[in-house]
């Protein structure tokens, strides 16, 4: 047993108590229908519902282990959510059933038959298979410190409850009081109610992704500011999915790094979100342009300058008299609100002050081009690193 990781093992408690809770459930509603006990039938339903709960638990853990990263990585939390909102709304219903039924029942209480005696026995084996459950999972969750687990054994507990107030019916309709199967009846339909009413608002909490409080939002807001190399953020939203959360921001960056250095920072800021916030299982960054004490930007504006083989290509057009295409080494384009800074790198050893004013008179007249920068590359040099 030792030998198992804690996801199998709590795997496996979840299918123990799922298998139990569906070998009580038939067996109260069996023993409930040939004993004559209603609030054993509905005790009964209960268990049913609790197993429908569990293997759908375990449907959506196993397909989340599946496709961490699939196609669909936020639907699948979303389809989670709708099934939980479907399951709950199907209990509430059952409920009401119930609790209709009951109250027609309780209306001709004098002629219900009185439940046989085995059905204090079914009772006192659902409290006792409950309560070994209860023990069991509690023992696990505490090893692996997991909460989810003690919430399970905890709601065992409450199944032994909802036993126990069937039991008492069961005596005091034996006794004489037949009404009071059927009031036992209705407090297990109550609890099946507020197991799906739990269900319902928990989903309905995420769907209606939950504002961050403002807290939490100072605290995310720190952990970015504090990676090098981000200058601001706009835009930090966060989302709901399944419990758990996905954040959404655009952060502030040197116009001038490389677009392998900004991918680079993007990827710092998620690894320390998910890494100090448990929580938080992925980070979608955007990259913005920020000048120290500057504005942001006005994406309208950059988005209308034209793209960079048109710039290029218009560029070398004009310079063709005066600069061969093998002096040019590289071009570098920024986009700018107020235009394209040009950051050219030209092969030869010296640029003189005549060819600079040329290369730059003969792109006047391209509009869109605001700075031009003249850079020589003088050497290229290899550090030999070798693989230790
Ligand atoms: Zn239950």
């Amino acid at each position: 047993m030792n030998s198992a990781n804690p996801k199998q093992e709590a795997t496996r408690v979840t299918l123990v108590g799922m298998w139990l809770d569906l070998l009580l459930g038939f067996g109260k509603i069996a023993g409930g229908a040939m004993t004559q006990s209603f609030a054993l039938i509905a005790d009964g339903i209960h268990s049913l519902a609790d197993a429908i709960t569990d293997i759908f638990v375990l449907i959506v853990a196993r397909s989340a282990q599946a496709a961490p990263d699939g196609e669909y990585p936020y639907a699948q939390g979303r389809f989670e959510t709708l099934g939980t909102i479907g399951m709950g709304i199907g209990f509430i219903t059952i409920a009401g059933i119930l609790l209709f039924d009951s109250y027609q029942r309780l209306l001709d209480s004098e002629i219900s038959p009185v439940p046989a005696i085995g059905g204090i026995v079914i009772a006192l084996i659902s409290i006792a298979s409950k309560e070994w459950i209860y023990q069991y999972t509690m023992r696990v969750a505490k090893r692996l410190n997991s909460n989810l687990l003690k919430a399970n054994a905890w709601h065992s507990r409450g199944d032994t409850i909802s036993s126990v107030a069937v039991l008492i019916g069961i005596v005091a309709a034996r006794q004489g009081y037949v009404w009071m199967d059927i009031v036992a009846a209705m407090f297990v339909a109550l609890i099946i109610a507020r197991i799906g009413w739990e269900l319902c608002s928990d989903a309905v909490k995420e769907l209606v992704d939950t504002a961050m409080p403002v807290q939490r939002r100072a605290q995310i807001e720190a952990c970015i500011l504090a990676t090098q190399g981000i200058r601001g953020m706009t835009k930090l939203r966060s989302r709901l999915s399944a419990g758990k959360i996905i954040l959404e921001v655009s952060l502030l960056v040197n116009p001038r790094i490389s677009v392998a250095e900004g991918h680079r920072l993007g990827e710092a800021v998620s690894s320390a979100l998910i890494g100090n916030f448990s929580d938080i299982v992925a980070v979608k960054a955007h990259i913005e342009l920020k000048n120290h004490g500057q504005q942001q930007p006005s994406c309208q504006r950059i988005q209308e300058l034209p793209e960079r083989t048109e710039v290029i290509a218009n560029i070398k057009r004009q310079w063709q008299e005066i600069l061969g295409a093998d002096d040019i080494e590289s071009m570098d384009l920024h986009y700018r609100e107020h235009g394209i800074e040009v950051d050219l790198t030209v092969t030869l050893d010296a640029v003189s002050e005549l060819l600079a004013s040329q290369l730059k008179q003969s792109i006047g007249s391209l509009d869109y081009v605001a700075k031009l920068r003249i850079y020589s590359k003088l050497h290229e040099l290899k550090l030999d690193r070798r693989q230790s």
